[in-house]
């Protein structure tokens, strides 16, 4: 997938990619592929803030419990797992 500059969570959806959680905590690093529709709708319920400077602060990890991850755009033929948090 080439160079894409995105800069919220709608950008992921708009593209068709979906979204590579990779957990913020140095010794993790922990991924996850999300599909981008389920995510965006969820920030938009809770009226959190899509903006990918502060989306990650959002999600928590599963393994290590670190708050905070890392949100990049990941190719669409990458099977999605795992529901939203
Ligand atoms: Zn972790």
């Amino acid at each position: 997938m080439g160079r894409v500059v995105v800069k919220s969570l709608w950008d992921f959806q708009r593209h068709g990619a979906h979204v590579r959680v990779r957990c913020g905590h140095y010794r993790c690093r922990h991924e996850t592929i999300m599909r981008a529709a389920p995510l965006v709708r969820l920030f938009m319920e809770r009226r959190w803030n899509a903006d990918l400077t502060i989306a990650g602060s959002w999600f928590r990890c599963e393994r290590c419990n670190h708050r905070g991850a890392r949100l990049e755009m990941a190719s669409p033929h990458l099977a999605p797992h795992l529901p939203p948090p």
